[in-house]
């Protein structure tokens, strides 16, 4: 069996038999990986506590027909303030699962992989609320996917934009608003910076309370970007069915 080197995020773990794991990671060199930790649910396990979500581990694994199997897993970062912090762990689940959702086993993409792990470094140090906004703006533009925050997706005005509508895909303004969350202009402001890529003016000058308002938009905008590709693969099986 040929044996390789590669580094990832662990984005979940579930039990196999009776001490065994699987490993779900997201590598550098691989993209979406699933891999058997041996023995890892044992006390004694060498790397029982290296591979848990959100870690980040250099690997060696052992490429087998069906699933590969972890030989060695080291940290390459501690990621204390990640782990020690419900508040941040929580936020950096959201994003490992969004990443498990949108990508793909085989197939690597570094831009993916740069943005999981930068985002994963940043939350680490300063747990910024805006982090996982600023995440899924990026995520949804690499993904071919942004929301039109500057116009009314209705009618193109460009004034009195109240709401943000997730399923429609930006702004509506007050003519046209149905449905949708509210947004205040300083959260808008925010989401159009992160839109054009200012990232780092917006995680140093939002207000707390534009923060919670993205925060609430950018889980609304990864469901249902998520939604979207489940349903779109269900009607590829259909047809392929
Ligand atoms: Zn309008």
């Amino acid at each position: 069996m040929p044996l390789y080197r590669d580094e990832g995020v662990v984005l979940r773990t579930y039990k196999l038999g009776e001490a065994d794991r699987i490993i779900v990671l997201y590598t550098r060199g691989r993209g979406k990986v699933r891999a058997v930790a041996k023995g890892v649910r044992r006390t004694r396990s060498k790397f029982g506590s290296r591979l848990e979500p959100g870690s980040m581990v250099s690997l060696q694994l052992y490429e087998g027909r069906n699933l590969d199997i972890v030989t060695q897993a080291e940290r390459t970062e501690p990621l204390a303030g990640l782990r020690a912090d419900l508040d941040r762990y929580g936020r950096a689940t959201i994003m490992l699962e969004a990443i498990d959702h949108v990508s793909t086993e085989g197939e690597a993409n570094p831009a993916l992989y740069k943005l999981l792990t930068g985002a994963l470094r940043e939350l680490d140090g300063s747990g910024n609320a805006l982090v996982v906004p600023a995440f899924v703006t990026r995520l949804l533009a690499l993904e071919g996917v942004q929301p039109q925050v500057d116009e009314c997706v209705a009618c193109g005005a460009a004034e009195g934009l109240v709401v943000l509508a997730v399923h429609e895909g930006g702004m509506l303004c007050r003519s046209c608003r149905r449905g949708g969350v509210a947004i205040s202009d300083e959260a808008r402001l925010a989401l159009s910076a992160l839109v054009a890529g200012r990232v780092r003016q917006v995680l140093e000058s939002t207000s707390a309370q534009a923060g919670q308002e993205l925060e609430l938009v950018a889980a609304r905008m990864i469901e249902q970007h998520i939604e979207r590709r489940l349903q779109s693969s269900a009607v590829i099986y259909e047809q392929l069915g």
